[in-house]
């Protein structure tokens, strides 16, 4: 390691390698955890590119040297993919001085990006070219676009627009051996043989270093409306879901499920946002139409939508946003209820994917078997169900020690969780991906065809286990020199 280093500096520059004890003096522990603080790790070093060829020239170094490599963007990632491990061994690097917009193509509806462009940016590019970036989370403003596409990110678009994998077009990317793949495409069509950009979306850093992207890009619609729509449960949200589906189709952008839980916690911790409706229901939805016409045709459409689903009982009551500031308050609720479990304390958080057609049965059944597994525990259950998407998440007992909690019944909650999850034809990861959290879960759930494959596909596109050891795929062989 203490070889590495000069020959780090002298690829990036003295002022873009961060070690511990050494100039520029730098706290590198904003660099060694994860947005939950979950995670506590320690790097050799923190190295920061500005280039994609520094990025290959990074990589070989630390080839040669034998050492580890961590990718890291936004770190705003949920499941300790991002940290590095405790060794004091491995190199974090960090994609955020790769930030320039290349190019946006107006005609074709695409625009290049490098990987570390914060998606709030990527979204203001598209923007400025009256067009729309569609992928959208409550981390947009520190994730960048390099980590959405490491995770194949979700967010509250998806039901419309699709997943970050659907948004992409091409990719360019940095191999384990140090060559840089230029796969920036911006073809909608190329059976090209395999396709190379898809194994590396969703890899979570443990394939190749993503440097840069192409994006697709839509229209912009010509009104974006908000409702809240208070529920009596997750049955009747299901039925909501289906009756909007058939009744807007495309237009149907958003639909986000909160229980009373998640927005109690609002309520504590954000009382400046004022939920609407509170205490008419058990549950709220927050839904938004986008409309290619105006906002008269869009507010009819969903005015229309919403006295159907309340004569028809799955809706109790509902408020549409008049404004788009009432509407960001909206939506600022829900993207407050993270924040906010995270001001409660550590939780236990499930990240999962369900059919439509049994989420709702599945909540009743885990609701039961947590009551008995952690009685008093609180469940605090929202998410994308447009996507069949829920984040069921379990808090401790209101006034009892968060992290107690965790260490006491954080194996036994995940076991009664993901079995329910499993036996439900579910994913015990939906858009957060596997990190280092869930890599016991991965090795449970998958089939052991499927293990096989995505060893064979480690092994063959990183045969040193240089890139993100022991993310992903668990433990593998030590790294050895190449
Ligand atoms: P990081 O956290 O830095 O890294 C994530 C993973 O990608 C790591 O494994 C890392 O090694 C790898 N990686 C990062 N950059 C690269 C690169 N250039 N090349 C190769 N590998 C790389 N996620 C959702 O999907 N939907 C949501 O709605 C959502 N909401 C969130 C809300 C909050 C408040 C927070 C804190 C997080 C949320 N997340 C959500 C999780 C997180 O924001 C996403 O996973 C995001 O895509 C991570 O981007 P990042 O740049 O922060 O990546
Ligand atoms: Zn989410």
């Amino acid at each position: 390691m203490a070889e590495l280093i000069p020959l780090l500096r002298a690829i990036v520059g003295d002022a873009h390698v961060l070690a511990r004890g050494q100039a520029p003096a730098t706290d590198l522990a904003p660099f060694e955890t994860d947005w939950r603080k979950r995670y506590k790790g320690i790097a050799s070093a923190v190295v920061r590119p500005g280039a994609t060829k520094e990025v290959a020239e990074v990589v070989r170094a630390c080839a040669a040297a034998g050492v580890a490599i961590v990718p890291q963007g936004g770190n705003t990632g949920l499941v300790g993919g991002a940290t590095p491990d405790p060794s004091g061994t491995q190199v974090v690097l960090s994609l955020t001085r790769l930030n320039r917009i290349r190019a946006v193509d107006a005609d074709n509806l695409t625009l290049t990006a490098e990987a570390g462009c914060v998606l709030q940016q990527v979204q203001q590019a598209a923007d400025g070219a009256g067009l729309l970036f569609p992928l959208s989370l409550a981390a947009e403003g520190s994730c960048t676009i390099g980590g959405n596409l490491a995770t194949n990110a979700g967010g509250t678009q998806v039901l419309r627009y699709g997943n970050a994998r659907d948004l992409c077009l091409g990719l360019e990317v940095v191999t384990a051996a140090g060559e840089v793949w230029s796969g920036l495409s911006g073809l909608r069509k190329d059976n090209t043989g395999y396709d190379l950009r898809q194994l590396f979306i969703g890899s979570e850093g443990t394939l190749g270093i993503i440097t840069a992207a192409t994006l697709k890009l839509f229209a912009k619609p010509a009104a974006r409306l908000t409702a809240w729509v208070a529920v009596n449960g997750v049955a009747d949200a299901v039925r909501l879901l289906g009756l909007a589906q058939r009744r807007l189709g495309a237009e149907l952008t958003g639909f986000e499920l909160m229980n009373a839980e998640a927005l109690a916690l609002v309520g504590r911790h954000h009382p400046q946002l004022a939920v609407p409706l509170a205490g008419s229901s058990r549950h709220a939805v927050l839904l938004e139409s986008s409309d290619a016409e105006s906002e008269a045709h869009a507010r009819q459409r969903l005015e229309g939508l919403l006295a159907d689903a309340i004569g028809a009982g799955c809706a109790q009551d509902a408020v549409v946003a008049e404004s788009l500031s009432q509407a960001a308050t909206l939506w600022q609720i829900r993207e407050s209820i993270p924040l906010a479990q995270a001001a409660e304390g550590l939780n236990i958080k499930h990240d999962i994917a369900l059919p439509a057609s049994a989420i709702a049965a599945f909540c009743d059944e885990a609701a039961a078997l947590l009551a008995h597994t952690v009685p008093g525990a609180r469940l605090v259950n929202f998410g994308h169900l447009g996507d069949g998407n829920l984040h069921f998440n379990v808090q401790a007992p209101a006034g009892t020690d968060a992290a107690t909690f965790l260490r006491q019944h954080e194996a036994a909650v995940n076991h009664a969780v993901y079995e329910a999850v499993a036996r439900h034809g579910g994913a015990f990861s939906a858009e957060h991906g596997v990190g280092q959290l869930k890599t016991q879960e991965l090795a449970r759930y998958e089939p052991p065809v499927a293990l096989a494959m995505m060893r064979a596909v480690k092994a063959a596109l990183d045969p040193h286990n240089l890139l993100n050891p022991g993310r992903v795929l668990g433990p593998a062989p030590k790294i050895g020199p190449t």
